[in-house]
C-alpha cells in the first residue's frame, strides 16, 4: 500500500513553491483522493469524463479538477459546469466548444494549449505550425468564455533523459514563442504544464510551473 500522504509531503518538498502540484487521480478510488485531499493536496486530474464525472459528485466541492486527457467535443457539455481547467485542448474545434458550451453557463474555462513534443505518434497535441497559423488568423481573445493559460505537453516514454529534456526545453520555446507572438499583453499566459512520476525533476529544470504526478503518489495503476 502506498503512503499517500508521506508520497505527498516528500514531492511538496521537491518542489519549488512556483511549481503547482496536479495529482493524478485516474484509475483510483475515491477513498484514495480522500487521503490526498486530507492533507491540504486540492488540484486533482484525471483524464476521463465519465471517471471524473462519478468520482466528483463523491468528493469536496473545493477540489479543483483538470482535465489532462482527450477530450470529444460531445462531452464538453458536461465538464463546463464545474472544470477548472482543462489542459488537453488539442484541435481548434474543442477551443471552440469549449467556448460556446461556456458561454451557455456564463463560465470562463482555463484551457492549456497541448503540444505535441513526444516521438510517439500517439500522443495528442497541435503542432507548432498549425498553432500559428491558427493564432495568426484568429483572434482568440473574442472568443470570451476560455482563457488561454499557457501549454502542456508529454515528453516521449524512454529512459533516454537527453531525449525527454531535449522535448521540454523544446515545449518551453514554444512556451516563449507564442507568448511573444500572441499572448503579450495576457498575465494569463503563464503556465507551462510538463512533467510526470518518471520526468518531473528534468522538466522543472526546463522551466515547468506545472506537474501531473499520479504513480509516485497513488502507487502504479
Ligand atoms: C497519467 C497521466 C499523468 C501521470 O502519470 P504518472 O506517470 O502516473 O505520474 C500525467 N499526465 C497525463 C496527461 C496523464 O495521462
Amino acid at each position: 500500500m502506498p503512503d499517500i500522504a508521506n508520497n505527498i509531503a516528500y514531492l511538496k518538498s521537491q518542489l519549488p513553491a512556483s511549481v503547482s502540484l496536479v495529482a493524478v487521480s485516474k484509475t483510483k478510488p475515491v477513498s484514495d483522493i480522500e487521503l490526498a485531499y486530507n492533507t491540504g493536496q486540492r488540484i486533482f486530474g484525471e483524464n476521463r469524463v465519465q471517471e471524473l464525472l462519478n468520482k466528483k459528485d463523491l468528493l469536496p466541492s473545493d477540489i479543483e479538477w483538470h482535465l489532462i486527457g482527450h477530450l470529444q467535443t460531445n462531452k464538453v457539455k458536461y465538464i463546463v459546469p464545474f472544470i477548472s481547467m482543462i489542459q488537453s485542448v488539442d484541435s481548434f474545434k474543442l477551443l471552440f466548444s469549449i467556448d460556446s458550451e461556456a458561454q451557455k453557463i456564463n463560465r470562463v474555462i482555463d484551457c492549456l494549449l497541448q503540444i505535441h513534443i513526444a516521438r510517439e505518434e500517439t500522443k495528442f497535441g497541435f503542432s507548432m505550425c498549425d498553432l500559428s497559423d491558427f493564432l495568426q488568423k484568429e483572434d482568440v481573445a473574442l472568443m470570451r468564455n476560455i482563457r488561454i493559460c499557457g501549454v502542456m505537453g508529454m515528453a516521449t516514454f524512454t529512459s533516454d533523459t537527453g531525449q525527454v529534456k531535449n522535448e521540454f526545453a523544446f515545449l518551453r520555446k514554444c512556451f516563449n514563442s507564442l507568448k511573444d507572438s500572441f499572448f503579450n499583453e495576457s498575465s494569463d499566459f503563464r503556465q507551462i504544464s510538463m512533467g510526470m512520476s518518471g520526468d518531473f525533476e528534468l522538466a522543472i529544470d526546463e522551466g515547468s510551473t506545472m506537474v501531473r504526478i499520479g504513480s509516485l503518489i497513488f502507487g502504479e495503476r
